[in-house]
């Protein structure tokens, strides 16, 4: 699809081929949403026939070509769809092509979703023309010509402030029901999976596997959400999966799970456990809200989150961590995942779940503080204890953190006996898999079992 045909009143491109399109700040002409702003957010719901008018734009506040250049406003898109046989439970997924279609636009760079939304919009094409009103057309029609369900659609953009901060608020509140949909339902009550082939644009390798215990990735699509979308379109790119044989209830690995992950990622992917930060963890695209990643000093696991500005103990911030495990790889330690994930009993379970995180920034503290067990609520550091992960093990020690049981203290070795000898701390084997951090390298060893009473690094003399 071109500037010709289909969308021949827009003055921009439109078509598949600008999806991946990136705009740096020096190019953009207003930034809506992401880090700079508090409120965004981006809602597809599904309404009664004949409460749609179709084909209406609205904006609320200024338009792109009112906005100073450089600027960055608070966001909002709201979108009504109605058409004989939709359900309701397809809001999520229908809300999640938003994306996709967004970055058709020439000159429109659309990341994340719900209430994380971040969009840029390049000078080029506003000098070219290009409006919300046009892009509120192109979402439109790309949808009704997706969905064929959809007979009506209607697209409301807010850039007032005030007009979004009155909005935010049901917003955030149908998000939360969407996902307390499948709080209690288990794995086992369950015969069928789903997967998510969405992000292989950008992450070709890439499958979510979605079940009543794991939420996608990106925290937009349920299991309900996955039912209703296969329902309508089953070869579309949410499909079912049978689970097949459950090869290891711990970790989560299933035969068929994994026959469909290895169809889907072309062979990249053989195994995944869904419930596992280790050995074949889930594969991670690039727009998880979270992504967990791994301290070796303490064999334990940090967690980041999309809107975290600072730097993790680590000293990396969430960009660098993002990249180590973005891609649709599989990378020990490094997970991406929901929010909605950590709410799960099965959060990370095969890898210690909770007990194993050691630090979190006091957002996410404080937004998962019903879920984080009681007893490890001190014991789990954030930027406001420690900014250095000798600071973090040190804070582990004295808070009791259950994952101290897991590394023994350095045991000190008489200097007269071993001179110039350091110490370092044990390392630790998890599902056969060891990871020896280095100065700018560290050593990941697969399938191994190694048994050290102790490890010495001598100081080579000169
Ligand atoms: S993160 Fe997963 S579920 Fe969400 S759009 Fe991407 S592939 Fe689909």
């Amino acid at each position: 699809m071109t500037g010709e045909g289909m969308f021949a009143d827009i003055p921009v491109e439109v078509g598949v081929v600008f999806e991946g399109e990136r705009i740096r700040k020096q190019q953009m002409h207003a930034e809506l949403g992401g880090p700079n702003v508090e409120e965004k957010f981006e809602i597809l719901e599904v309404k009664g026939p004949g409460e749609v008018e179709d084909g209406k734009i609205k904006i609320i506040g200024p338009d792109l070509p009112q906005m100073p250049e450089g600027s960055s406003h608070p966001f909002g898109t709201e979108i009504a769809v109605a058409g004989k046989g939709i359900e309701p439970d397809m809001a999520g997924v229908m809300e999640r092509r938003v994306h996709d279609f967004s970055n058709w636009i020439e000159g429109y760079m659309h990341l994340n979703q719900r209430d994380a939304i971040w969009l840029r919009v390049d000078k080029r094409s506003v000098k070219k023309g290009l409006t919300l009103r046009h892009i509120g057309v192109v979402l439109a029609r790309l949808l009704r010509s997706a969905i064929p369900l959809i007979e009506a659609v209607e697209v409301t953009f807010i850039t007032d402030p005030e007009e979004v901060h009155r909005r935010i608020g049901r917003v955030q509140g149908i998000f939360e029901e969407r996902d307390a949909r499948t709080r209690g339902m288990t794995d086992s009550d369950v015969d069928v999976f789903f997967g998510c082939t969405l992000c292989q644009s950008f992450a070709p390798s890439h499958v979510c596997v979605i079940t009543p215990q794991r939420y996608a990735n990106c925290g937009a699509i349920s299991w309900m959400d996955g039912r209703a979308a296969s329902r309508v379109d089953p070869k579309g790119p949410i499909f079912e999966i049978a689970k097949g044989e459950c090869l290891d209830a711990g970790t989560g690995e299933y035969t068929g799970v994994n026959a469909v992950v290895k169809e889907k990622s072309l062979g990249n992917v053989e195994r995944v456990q869904l419930y596992s930060a280790f050995g074949y963890p889930h594969t991670s695209c690039g727009c998880f809200e979270c992504t967990t990643f791994y301290v070796p000093e303490c064999d334990g696991l940090g967690i980041v989150h999309r809107d975290y500005k600072g730097k993790t103990p680590t000293g990396l911030s969430f960009g660098a961590i993002a990249d180590s495990t973005a891609g649709g790889r599989q990378v020990d330690g490094f997970h991406g995942l929901a929010f909605e994930y950590m709410r799960s009993p099965r959060f990370l379970s095969a890898s210690g779940g909770w007990k194993r995180v050691v630090w979190v920034p006091s957002e996410v503290k404080e937004r998962m503080k019903d879920q984080i067990p009681p007893e490890l609520k001190d014991a789990i550091a954030t930027e406001k204890d420690v900014t250095t992960v000798d600071a973090l093990v040190a804070f582990l020690r004295e808070h009791h953190h259950p994952i101290m049981d897991r590394i023994k203290a350095p045991e000190p070795v008489p200097a007269a006996e071993n001179p110039g000898t350091e110490v370092r701390r044990p390392q630790t084997a998890s599902q056969n898999t060891v990871t020896i951090p280095g100065g700018s390298v560290s050593l990941t060893l697969k399938n191994v079992k190694i048994h050290a009473e102790r490890m010495i690094i001598r100081k080579k003399q000169e």
